[in-house]
């Protein structure tokens, strides 16, 4: 059996170990990828700290990591498409396929999907195996770190472009890597101004350099309303991309909506969430969820967005070798980063 490096979640506990694991065996349908850069996610770093969720979610041992790019090493007999040598990426939400909106071609809601480096083996490695139904065949003139990002980056096209923001007023709470690079989509976009909110001053710098209008740090005196006044606005935000997961980022969000504003809900809150219903009621907020991407429309936007001149190379912060991805958990749990890259080729 070939034998290959990966990173592997070997143990209940803390902490993840480089080890040699074979190298994954194909099935008819799949496709076997060369990896060439890996990002980190915060869903990696769960695993890592070995959080609440990941207790309950993560058989070990498991390869982690979803965030990939790289080129065809092989293929499965039914898969025509494809050469070998082909610039891909992935989704990393794997459909069944058989419930009623997978039937409909609405894999993106689907009932029973599973994660890659979260319920089978992940693209922390040298080689991943996944269905053709998820490569996604990239552009190869894009950079190859940018294809990496495309899962994240997705969340944030998938958020952005939930609402029209063509001359809108945007709020972004969290300049985490997904609300930093939502604030250089909804530019692209239209949007007319682009406001984004952290308490971590590295990450407000990164947003301005993302092309945000303003930022604002919510742990000084300066308020969301102080901003308003500022830029000249009068009747709140349009457009709410909340992409902290915080209940006080949130709660800040509905007080400086517009009336019939829009929000993409795609930050993860901890726990339950109390809001203020009667604002989501008499200000008629439409408030939408969101996980994942669109499969593939969202992929599609994502490509053609860079095809013409968006930029989002300033989120990438940290580029290291996959053997030293010690250093690259350790500046994912610093905060003080954006997308960070490891190495595989
Ligand atoms: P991240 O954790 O790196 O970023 C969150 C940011 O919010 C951090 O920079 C943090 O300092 C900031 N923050 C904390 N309190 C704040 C406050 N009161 N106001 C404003 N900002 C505040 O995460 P990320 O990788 O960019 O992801 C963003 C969020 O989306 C996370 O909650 C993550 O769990 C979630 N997520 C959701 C999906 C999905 O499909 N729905 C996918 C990936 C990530
Ligand atoms: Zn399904």
């Amino acid at each position: 059996m070939k034998k290959m490096q990966a990173i592997v979640k070997k143990k209940a506990g803390k902490g993840v170990v480089l080890e040699e694991v074979p190298v994954p065996e194909i099935g008819i349908n799949d496709v076997l990828i060369k990896i060439h850069k890996t990002a980190i996610c915060g869903t990696d770093v769960h695993i890592y700290n070995w959080n609440e969720w990941a207790q309950k979610t993560i058989p070990v041992p498991m390869t982690i990591g979803h965030e990939f790019a790289g080129t065809v090493a092989a293929m499965g007999s039914n898969v025509h498409d494809l050469k070998i040598g082909d610039v891909v990426s992935g989704e990393g939400h794997i459909v069944c396929g058989r419930c009623r909106n997978c039937l409909a071609g609405r894999r993106h809601l689907c009932n029973d999907s599973k994660g890659v480096g979260v319920n089978r083996p992940g693209c922390f490695a040298e080689y991943l195996c996944i269905p053709i139904t998820n490569v996604w065949h990239a552009d190869p003139g894009l950079p190859m770190e940018i294809i990496s990002i495309f899962d994240p980056f997705g969340n944030a096209v998938h958020s952005a472009l939930s609402f029209r923001t063509l001359g809108e007023d945007v709020l972004i709470t969290g300049a985490g890597p997904i609300g930093l690079m939502a604030a250089a989509v909804v530019k692209h976009a239209g949007a007319r101004y682009t406001v984004v909110t952290d308490i971590n001053p590295y990450r407000l710098e990164l947003a301005k350099k993302m092309g945000a209008t303003l930022t604002l740090n919510v742990s000084g005196k300066r308020t969301l309303k102080d901003v308003q006044k500022e830029l000249g606005m009068k009747e709140g935000f349009d457009i709410g991309l909340e992409m902290s997961g915080n209940g006080t980022a949130f709660r800040d969000m509905l007080d400086n909506m517009c009336h019939g504003g829009k929000i993409a809900l795609l930050g993860i809150p901890p726990g339950e969430l109390a809001i203020d219903w009667h604002k989501v009621i008499f200000n008629m907020l439409t408030i939408k969820g969101i996980y994942g991407r669109e499969m593939y429309e969202t992929w599609y936007m994502m490509e053609s967005m860079l095809q013409t001149g968006l930029d989002i190379k300033p989120v990438i912060t940290h580029r290291v070798r996959y053997t030293e991805y010690e250093k690259a958990f350790e500046a994912m749990i610093s905060g003080r980063c954006g997308k960070v890259i490891m190495d595989w080729s």
